[in-house]
């Protein structure tokens, strides 16, 4: 491209020499040297060589000062696109900052603008590289992740950090409540904060300056703030928030990410709550809600594991409503389903949060202690059976109380090899206890029935059968 300029300017300038050549004689003429001196063909041959002389020598000054500092930033321009071009291959775009490719700019001419126009190309693409490595940086993070708390901590963190958010927080609703799922230096109370709760329940994007979040905010140090609430949606259903702190307010170029960014969110956590459902689907009874047999036994053996690894004691509880058919047969189904969901719920809140409670079967549930020795096994297993008969379930008019027998053995104070024999121990336990009577605590295998961990009935008044109440 230059040569075709410099060829134009070479033609220019021998056309311009040439033509104050060819007029030189006659304007001479007109300062009064006379005709016969300046018409002349020497005197024509002579100004036209100069002319032509002149316009040359221009043109090869012109070439050597301006040529040279074209073809230097040409160079220049050319090895950061070879640098661009091999970072575009090999994904390495460290030798490809502003810093490194940048073009001097040192002169206040069209030469020096067009430096600092490829300066602000190189600009715009290295925050273009940016946008699209935190975009690709973002998804690859969240795709790796289905479980919900670990995805809405990963998605979160990297939402921060692509949009230079100073905090935030993602909340999904449940039964319409907002729930906080991941949360990054954020304070709570901001969450609760009236203007953040009305935008929490709008479905498009809110800004909150911090005008409106000061009385809320005072004891917030890293006040004022602007609040970005942001929601994830996918078609109609609306799936949670992404509740964002800024310290300034957020740029043209941030909403925009936001807008990007907020749809791949949207599909991530969408598959999330529905691998949640899925889970908790395949791994909790839906009658009771606690886990069931297939899952609770898959924690049994982890507990297994864990408590070999640890030499640490494990215990099992085996827990079977006494004379069950008679509730059903008494008050209906509805109301043997209704005392089934008690005893669950009693179960699930009397355990500690390490402890799993399952559903083994109909009327039959076990509980998995870890760290639990035989005494300690015997606490519980008492606790719980003194809890489950103080039980009353109302089912319309009728209040029904039950009372259960429990088998229960601990690891490695009752010997077995394994988790299916621990299981196998207190459900022998548990026979034990039915066939001795119901309504009691048996622990252990047979033989030590006369030790400490042998079969003892609860102190409580034995509950026949027949006082399953009717009231
Ligand atoms: P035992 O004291 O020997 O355990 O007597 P039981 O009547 O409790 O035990 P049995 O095994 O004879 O009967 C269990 C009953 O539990 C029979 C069955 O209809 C009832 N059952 C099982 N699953 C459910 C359920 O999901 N809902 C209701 N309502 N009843 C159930
Ligand atoms: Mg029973
Ligand atoms: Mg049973």
């Amino acid at each position: 491209m230059s040569r075709g300029v410099f060829a134009e300017l070479a033609a220019v300038m021998v056309a311009f020499g040439v033509t104050v050549g060819a007029l030189f004689p006659p304007a001479i003429m007109l300062l009064g040297v006379p005709q016969s001196v300046t018409v002349r063909p020497v005197v024509y041959a002579a100004t036209l060589t100069a002319g032509l002389m002149v316009g040359a020598v221009n043109y090869l000054l012109a070439r050597r000062v301006v040529g040279s500092r074209i073809r230097t930033l040409a160079a220049r321009m050319r090895h950061v696109g070879d640098v661009m071009h091999e970072a575009a291959h090999t994904g390495d775009w460290s030798r490809c900052t502003p810093a490194n490719c940048m073009l001097p700019v040192d002169s206040a001419d069209e030469i020096g603008d067009a430096a600092a126009g490829f300066n602000g190309l190189l600009e715009a693409v290295h925050d273009a590289r940016g946008v699209e490595s935190s975009l690709s940086g973002f998804a690859s993070a969240i795709a790796t992740h289905l479980t919900l708390d670990r995805l809405a901590d990963v998605m979160l963190r990297n939402m921060l950090a692509c949009l230079d958010a100073s905090g935030g927080a993602l909340l999904t609703a449940d039964s319409g409540v907002w729930t906080v799922r991941a949360s990054q230096q954020l304070h709570a109370e901001l969450i609760a904060a009236p203007p953040v709760q009305v935008a929490l329940a709008r479905r498009s994007v809110a800004v909150i300056p911090p005008s409106e979040l000061v009385a809320t905010s005072a004891n917030d140090p890293q006040q004022p703030a602007f609040v970005v609430v942001v929601p994830l949606q996918r078609s109609t259903a609306d799936l949670g928030r992404v509740v964002l702190r800024f310290s300034e307010h957020p740029a043209p170029t941030t909403h925009r990410l936001i807008d990007v960014l907020r749809d791949t969110a949207s599909v991530a956590l969408h598959n999330a709550l529905v691998h949640e459902r899925l889970h908790t689907l395949a791994t909790t009874d839906s009658l009771t809600g606690v886990f069931n047999r297939r899952s609770g036994l898959a924690r049994l053996h982890e507990e297994w594991r864990r408590a070999e690894r640890d030499n640490a004691p494990l215990a099992v509880l085996m827990i079977d409503l006494d004379h069950f058919k008679r509730v059903n047969d008494t008050y209906g189904h509805r109301g043997g389903d209704r005392v089934l969901q008690e005893v669950a719920k009693f179960l699930h809140s009397a355990v500690g949060g390490g402890d799993t409670v399952l559903r083994t079967g109909g009327e039959e549930f076990a509980i998995v202690l870890p760290s639990a020795d035989a005494g300690e096994a015997r606490r519980v297993a008492e606790r719980l059976f003194e809890g489950i008969a103080a039980l009353v379930v109302a089912v319309g008019a009728a209040k029904i109380r039950v009372t259960v027998s429990v088998g229960g053995a601990s690891y490695p104070e009752h010997p077995c090899a394994g988790a299916e024999e621990l299981l196998h121990l207190a459900d022998e336990a548990l026979y034990r206890a039915k066939q001795q009577g119901r309504n009691r605590v048996s622990l252990g295998p047979a033989m030590d029935a006369t030790t400490d961990h042998g079969d003892r009935q609860a102190t409580r008044e034995p509950v026949r059968p027949s006082s399953v109440a009717r009231s």
